[in-house]
């Protein structure tokens, strides 16, 4: 099979016996994957670390192989972003790994890579970057299919005065429907409408909403029991994400 060229932001580096790395990768055209990249580390070679450093944005050839581990070649850098700051990196970060958690091999989803690509790029000038990490997992919670909708209760699908949030459906649901899911935790209709603006705003103009990091934090709470009801993972991805929103 010839080989194809892809962009992609690296996910995930591991360093594999004595020159080479193993890569886990976002790809635009085959999502995530991972590869080996052979004889990067040695001496003289003739490529940069940054572009096999965690978080490079970069080309590269995969040659697929049935084995999970591709082969990958001749890899471009891009761009390697530079934050002005320690939160953009911390938030860049914390992305790349959630990414890398929750998204299947192979299965290609464009819209996560440009998802990337524009949190990426907005880091670099935004200051609340806190605004711009909930902006992602909205948006990104919505890519996996798991919600999250607002507008009315998503199981009656009528409109109350009060509500709560299901991890379960995905969104709110009214009193009369609270029985459906013994989870389901009370939410206000200041986080609702909060929630909303950040969805519906562009990423690049998030940084014009005037909301406080304790309501952030609240909805990141919300966004993590929507996560977590859809995985069996046994371990707690969402540790120190609490250091975004302190
Ligand atoms: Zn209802």
């Amino acid at each position: 099979m010839p080989p194809i060229i892809t962009e992609c932001f690296i996910l995930k580096k591991i360093n594999f016996r004595e020159t080479s790395v193993i890569l886990t990768l976002f790809t635009k055209e085959l999502g995530k994957i991972k590869g080996i990249l052979k004889g990067v580390r040695k001496e003289g070679s003739k490529i940069s670390p940054l572009t096999f450093s965690e978080g490079a944005y970069i080309s590269t050839f995969v040659y697929k192989k049935k084995s999970e581990l591709n082969l990958l070649s001749s890899p471009t850098l891009l761009k390697f972003f530079y934050f002005k700051d320690k939160d953009s990196f911390k938030v860049y970060f914390h992305i790349l790994k959630l990414i890398d958690v929750f998204t299947p091999d192979l299965e290609k989803e464009e819209s996560i890579f440009y998802l990337i690509k524009e949190i990426a790029e907005t880091l670099e000038t935004n200051k609340k970057q806190y605004l711009l990490f909930l902006a992602f997992k909205l948006r990104f919670i919505e890519i996996l299919g798991y919600g999250i909708k607002l507008d009315k209760c998503c199981i009656c699908e009528k409109e109350m005065e009060r509500y709560f949030f299901s991890p379960k459906k995905g969104g709110v649901i009214c009193k009369n429907c609270n029985k459906e899911d013994p989870n389901c935790v009370k939410i206000s209709k200041k986080i609702i409408s909060i929630m909303r603006f950040i969805k519906k705003i562009e990423i690049k103009n998030v940084e014009v909403l005037n909301i406080k990091k304790i309501d952030a934090e609240k909805i990141n709470y919300l966004c993590n029991l929507t996560l977590y009801y859809h995985t069996n993972l046994n371990f707690i991805w969402w540790k120190n994400e609490k250091n975004i929103f302190r």
